[in-house]
């Protein structure tokens, strides 16, 4: 009896710690993210073997901006040069498993459809689906290409990539970029002439959110600076609208966490307060300099919101992926929220 009795207390003290596990995610913690640019199978290896050291400084999310630098598939001509394959990005999902890292892929949405002279692969193999067919030869005289959120073709095949990511990274939430979008509503276009620029944002958004969200049943995230009205909070056109899609923001589901990016020093950062107030949970973002990071994360912390979730450090290429955990900006984050990450660090060993 007293056998048995043992074998019962281990059983209920198994089944307890399963349901502790699943009752408690990472992401009910603060959320100390690292956004990396992992657009090729090397970024990938370079990436796993860091996850690791990454975890025992406290970082607990990865945003993993992949676009079009995967094996797809459903669409192989979208591949770009030196994907990753399924296998090498398995590996990393096992390692963030491992060491209880939330891994968010993202694809980059809307915007950003093209760097410098170089288009990116959907409207290089369809050019129809460009918001600006034709114009801007060579890409000049503009910041990057957009699709067009109208022609319904663009969703049939990104929902398909989408897919794919979510699947392969058993993922449970989604980044869809969208940041710097400039060219939107544009005459070029013969179904956005003249349409409110802000209706076509929350569009595009309200069309990822219903496939991601309310089709896939995971969480979507989303830059935040066109969102922001830049005659209300003096950003400047890059860090908020300049061209009229401010007005998305009362669109929109208020379940989309919001990436709110700030890179330079400033005393306030008012679309902090203002995400929170609108009902969203907001995930500030900084970038290399490590004065402005600790502006923007001290400011921020001061908020008592549980929507609050977090901080994120960006690193477009500020530093190695290799040499991550040497990041200033990054080192400065975990340890403001040593507290927690101390506590979550000692529960999971
Ligand atoms: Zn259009």
């Amino acid at each position: 009896m007293k056998k048995n009795h043992g074998i019962s207390l281990l059983l209920v003290l198994m089944v307890s710690s399963i349901a502790l596990c699943s009752a408690a995610p990472t992401w009910k913690r603060p959320w100390l993210g690292v956004h990396v640019l992992l657009t090729t199978r090397d970024k990938t290896e370079q990436l796993t073997q860091v996850v690791k050291d990454l975890a025992q400084m406290g970082v607990n999310s990865i945003v993993a901006e992949i676009n079009y630098g995967y094996e797809y598939e459903s669409h192989p001509e979208l591949r770009s040069g030196n994907p990753s394959s399924k296998e090498s990005v398995k590996r990393l999902v096992d390692e963030c498993r491992k060491n209880n890292i939330r891994l968010i892929p993202q694809f980059q949405c809307l915007g950003h459809q093209s760097w410098k002279a170089s288009t990116f692969p959907l409207l290089a193999k369809y050019p129809q689906l460009d918001e600006t067919p034709g114009k801007y030869p060579d890409n000049e005289g503009i910041y990057c290409r957009s699709w067009c959120p109208l022609n319904p073709e663009v969703n049939q095949i990104i929902f398909g990539l989408m897919d794919e990511l979510i699947d392969v990274f058993e993922a449970d939430a989604l980044h869809v970029g969208m940041d710097e979008v400039f060219l939107i509503g544009d005459d070029a276009c013969p179904r956005c002439k003249g349409k409110s620029k802000a209706e076509l944002f929350a569009k595009a958004i309200n069309d990822y959110h219903e496939h991601i969200v309310g089709k896939r049943k995971i969480e979507m995230l989303m830059w935040a600076d066109r969102l922001i009205d830049t005659d209300s909070i003096n950003y400047g056109k890059w860090g908020a609208s300049a061209n009229g899609t401010a007005g998305a923001i009362d669109l929109i589901p208020k379940d989309i966490i919001i990436c709110d990016w700030h890179y330079g020093r400033r005393e306030a950062y008012e679309s902090v307060p203002m995400f929170l107030e609108k009902g969203f949970r907001v995930w500030p973002a900084s970038w290399r300099e490590p004065d402005a990071a600790k502006k923007l994360i001290d400011y921020s912390r001061k908020f008592d919101n549980p929507r609050m979730v977090g901080h994120l450090n960006t690193t477009w290429g500020a530093v190695p992926i290799r040499e991550l955990t040497a990041f200033k900006p990054l080192r400065y984050s975990t340890s403001a929220f040593a507290p927690q990450s101390a506590e979550y660090l000692s529960e999971i060993k």
